[in-house]
């Protein structure tokens, strides 16, 4: 694969006017693994124009949803033929597990192929029935229409999966898009440009930036031109986006942060929740939005679920990520590795207990990289920093609870609301506290499992709208009534009018 990628606009590839360019490098060796060009914002516009004219003037949105189902199914059909090198890439520019990472594009060729099929259902039609009171006699019926043009904004965590929840059904739906992804992943998606460019998409629709969030990231969010943003990242830069998405009334999707809690309850098969509780924290080391951080167990296991927990978690092997028994690689960078420890200092001062890890890993291989070893604290407060934080990186913050009632306010006293999980023999009790959750998933026995066709996205400051089935289908989609009189009848002007002699 190439080490120097051009930015993808309008059906050409383009170097930056600047000459200033990205540079990649892998988290677990600190070697660079490629470079792409940083886009200028006047570069950004100017994509934004062609996305514009590509959706005026009907080329893709003037397609019978069969063709455009055709151009997605050949997309997938690419990435699947190229998996292994896109896993590759995947690999080292991101730090994921070769595991991780090849199921994220196994599971976003799911999604193309899932989003190519829901568009040629009748999701654009919907009839409403008549009301029997109306004054007049009428067939009404709603149509989905495209937005117009949408920009889609990426995190690092799973920057081809988060990329294809947005490119998928905006095309399917017949909008244009703008993607920019996050600078420490840009390069799957650059390769993801090469395949759209080899089925023959329509110039314009489908455009790839890569840049800096201050400058291409705000000017999608700002730009008049642009109908929707669809945004995934931390809460903080959503809060930007909303805001300057304002200026012209933007459509916005936000799915952003979160400090999910992930339930114990005293009847637990302890066997599989204990696995599961690690696997809900130190999957993809901890960088996951939806991670179950907050282990909330109940007073009369709790100091047995302790145990168990680090017992089991001594055997999470973190290493490199090509091996396939490595379950944990790096974490992303430098920058979120000091994060991360500040944040294990941070709990220690608070007087959270450390039962494991709060280190990195020792040994010549670790020399370079972006290292952490899991980090189990147990006795946390609900009200410490690192309950109440995102960290985003292999910590699990354990709390004790005495009722259901109380893991339920636990739960819930927190400014996110992305996901969660209950874990219980007794589904009766499981539902009944995942339904008093304020949040937007919740597993009950199970943890991370999401489902193209089940919707994803947060309550209170993890988000606004959803991603992935129908409803992110229809996000994609404008909603028009029509009102069809059947009358024809002057009668009802008489309010303003005199009846005709
Ligand atoms: P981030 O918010 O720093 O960056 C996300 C993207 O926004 C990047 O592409 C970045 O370049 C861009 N950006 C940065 N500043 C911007 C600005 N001022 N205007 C517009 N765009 C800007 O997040 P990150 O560190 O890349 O990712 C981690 C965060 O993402 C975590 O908070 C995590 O919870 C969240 N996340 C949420 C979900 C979800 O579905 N809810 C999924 C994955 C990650």
């Amino acid at each position: 694969m190439d080490n120097y990628y051009l930015m993808y606009v309008n059906g050409e590839f383009r170097d930056t006017s600047s000459g200033e360019k990205i540079t990649v490098l892998n988290p677990a060796t600190e070697e660079v693994v490629g470079s792409c060009v940083k886009a200028t914002k006047e570069e950004a516009e100017e994509a934004i124009q062609h996305a514009r004219i590509a959706f005026d003037n009907g080329s893709w949105s003037g397609l019978k949803a069969s063709q455009r189902a055709s151009y997605l199914y050949q997309i997938a059909d690419k990435l699947e033929e190229r998996i292994d090198a896109l896993t590759k890439l995947h690999v080292q520019e991101s730090g994921s597990t070769i595991i991780k990472a090849k199921g994220e594009i196994h599971s976003s060729v799911r999604t193309i192929r899932h989003f190519a099929k829901l568009c040629q259902t009748d999701y654009h039609y919907e009839a409403i029935t008549p009301n029997e009171e109306a004054i007049s006699f009428s067939y009404n019926f709603i149509e989905r229409e495209p937005i117009g043009v949408c920009a889609g904004i990426v995190p690092w965590n799973f920057p081809f999966s988060l990329a294809i929840w947005k490119i998928a059904p905006a095309l399917a739906t017949g909008n244009t898009i703008i993607v920019k992804p996050a600078s420490e992943t840009p390069l799957t998606m650059l390769e993801l440009a090469k395949i759209v460019d080899e089925v023959g998409l329509p110039k314009g629709v489908l455009n790839i930036i890569p840049g800096s969030g201050a400058v291409i990231g705000e000017t999608l969010a700002e730009h008049p031109q642009i109908d929707k943003i669809a945004f995934t990242g931390s809460t903080v830069v959503g809060k930007r986006v909303m805001e300057l998405a304002s200026t012209n009334v933007k459509i916005v999707t936000l799915e952003l942060g979160g400090k999910s809690a992930n339930i114990i309850l005293d009847d637990a098969n302890l066997e599989v929740a204990i696995d599961g509780a690690l696997f809900g924290t130190f999957y993809h080391s901890g960088q996951v939005c939806e991670s179950g951080t907050r282990l909330l167990v109940q007073e009369s296991i709790y100091d047995e679920v302790i145990n168990k927990l680090v017992e089991r978690a001594k055997m999470i092997k973190v290493g490199d990520p090509f091996q396939p028994q490595s379950g944990m690689g790096p974490v992303i960078s430098r920058k979120q590795r000091d994060q991360i420890e500040e944040y294990i200092r941070i709990g220690k001062e608070e007087g959270a207990r450390l039962v494991l890890g709060g280190e990195r890993p020792a040994g010549s291989i670790f020399e370079k990289g972006f290292w952490i070893m899991p980090t189990i604290f147990a006795d946390v407060k609900n009200d410490m920093r690192i309950a109440q934080e995102e960290i985003f990186g292999p910590v699990l913050s354990v709390i004790k609870f005495k009722t259901d009632d109380e893991a339920v306010q636990i739960a819930n006293d927190t400014i996110y609301g992305l996901a969660g999980g209950v874990w219980s023999k007794n589904n009766k009790r499981a539902v009944s506290v995942a339904k008093r959750m304020r949040t937007g998933t919740v597993w009950i026995n199970a943890y991370h499992l999401l489902a193209d066709t089940a919707p994803f996205g947060g309550y209170k400051q993890s988000g606004i709208g959803r991603e992935l089935g129908i409803q992110g289908l229809l996000a994609y989609t404008q909603t028009k009534h029509i009102h069809v009189d059947l009358d024809q009848s002057t009668s009802r002007y008489k309010i303003l009018l005199p009846e005709k002699e």
